[in-house]
């Protein structure tokens, strides 16, 4: 039965959720309340995710979120008692032109600055790497063996399990319909069962995080977009074939598995919440997959889907605590690559509740002001 109060409620189940709830629980926060509208937790964007965990981002912000994400990740069995299939095959960008080249070269450069052994590759140590592929078109790359995998499923039910053990409360099945402001605070929730009294609200709705900040009145911009993933059978890919994104085509190949996952972003796609697979997408999405990894010519279809991703202006999420209303927190907007992020977002948001602050992480580049103020960098690295 839902509580009438609570110290903290979450909106949304997917991995910034339970990872919000795991680290108040654990800090000893009382009474943690998560709210998930769908029969189950992590059945939207990430459940929908390719699993892919990297430190090869453009932003010195995104690397110092991977920084300090990932060693959580590498970790989690240990703390968690979860196995979440966690590999390490390295990250692979395949640049095909000069401009791109340039780019990614200052990229490695400030991860190198920031500890990240990134490094830029020549055509010919790349055909060395991914052999299987056609690159006669390659002029360089850029790689970090650093670079993995791991199981979102897995990921949410240690962090749920987790935040449960400690004492937070995780509903499924209950959608929040309204959020209660009064002399300028949040003083509620209502949700499909009932009304919960509680100071503080945090959205981490992922691609509905705009609709539930709008409960609000908060004016988040994050648009849904639908991105398609495609997983076939197929045999003769050696089990260490890297996590390869060909960037200007913002097509990618990852192992799953015995066979292939394999993504492409369509340039044309429109902000909606259809997650029907587009049909003619798949096509193109093949032809060009077989043009760079001619040995899917071979490979069988075994199931293909659509997802959302929740994109903010600047391809940046927004981790923040407002004033206006006090006590509502937004951790959302993570534009395609949230998966790997959530294990710190959680711990950030946690520490904002707790502390005041976020202690582990200046998050000024996060707020969600940036927007109205016009102070955007812009993450090059989104596929
Ligand atoms: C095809 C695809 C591939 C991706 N690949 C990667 C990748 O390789 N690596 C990576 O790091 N990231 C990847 N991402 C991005 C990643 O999946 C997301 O950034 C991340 O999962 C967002 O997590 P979330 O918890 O914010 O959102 P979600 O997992 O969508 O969770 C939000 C939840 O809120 C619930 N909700 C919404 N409104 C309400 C309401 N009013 N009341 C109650 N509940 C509500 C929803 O039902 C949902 O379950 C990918 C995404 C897609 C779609």
């Amino acid at each position: 039965m839902l509580p009438t109060t609570a110290d903290v409620v979450i909106i949304g189940g997917g991995v910034m959720g339970v990872s919000t709830a795991y680290h108040l629980a654990t800090r000893g926060c009382r009474n943690v309340v998560l709210l998930e509208r769908a029969p189950f937790l992590g059945s939207e964007a990430t459940g929908k995710c390719a699993g892919g965990i990297r430190y090869q981002f453009s932003t010195e912000i995104n690397v110092k979120l991977s920084l300090l994400s990932l060693p959580l990740l590498a970790r989690f069995e240990e703390e968690l008692g979860q196995n979440i299939d966690l590999r390490w095959p390295g990250y692979l960008f395949l640049l095909d032109n000069q401009a791109d080249l340039a780019t990614f070269r200052g990229n490695v450069a400030m991860q190198n600055r920031l500890g990240v052994p990134s490094q830029l590759l020549s055509p010919g140590q790349v055909t060395r790497l991914v052999p299987l592929l056609y690159l006669d078109d390659i002029v360089g790359g850029a790689y970090h063996a650093g670079d993995g995998l791991a199981d979102p499923g897995g990921v949410v039910q240690g962090y749920a399990s987790g935040a449960r053990r400690a004492g937070a409360q995780l509903f499924t099945g209950v959608t929040a319909t309204e959020i209660h402001v009064q002399g300028g605070r949040v003083v509620g929730v209502t949700t499909s069962d009932g009304t919960i009294a509680t100071p503080a609200v945090v959205d981490a709705a992922g691609p509905w995080a705009g609709q539930v900040a709008a409960l609000a009145d908060v004016d988040l911009p994050l648009v849904p977009l639908r991105r398609q993933i495609v997983v076939t059978t197929l045999t003769g890919v050696p089990s260490d074939f890297p996590f390869v994104i060909d960037f200007s085509r913002s097509l990618y190949f990852h192992r799953e598995g015995q066979g292939i996952l394999t993504g492409q972003s369509n340039p044309d796609e429109k902000p909606g919440f259809d997650q029907s697979v587009n049909r003619a997408w798949t096509e193109l999405h093949l032809e060009q997959a077989m043009m760079r990894f001619p040995l899917m010519e071979r490979a069988g279809l075994l199931r293909e889907w659509a997802g959302l991703y929740e994109v903010t202006p600047d391809a940046h999420p927004v981790i923040d605590g407002l004033s206006d209303p006090a006590g509502f927190y937004v951790v959302a907007g993570f534009s395609g690559h949230g998966f790997m992020h959530g294990p710190i977002a959680g711990q950030l948001i946690a520490e904002m509740i707790l502390d005041g602050r976020a202690n582990s992480l200046d998050l000024h580049p996060l707020r969600l002001s940036r927007f109205a103020e016009g102070d955007l960098v812009r993450e090059h690295n989104v596929v």
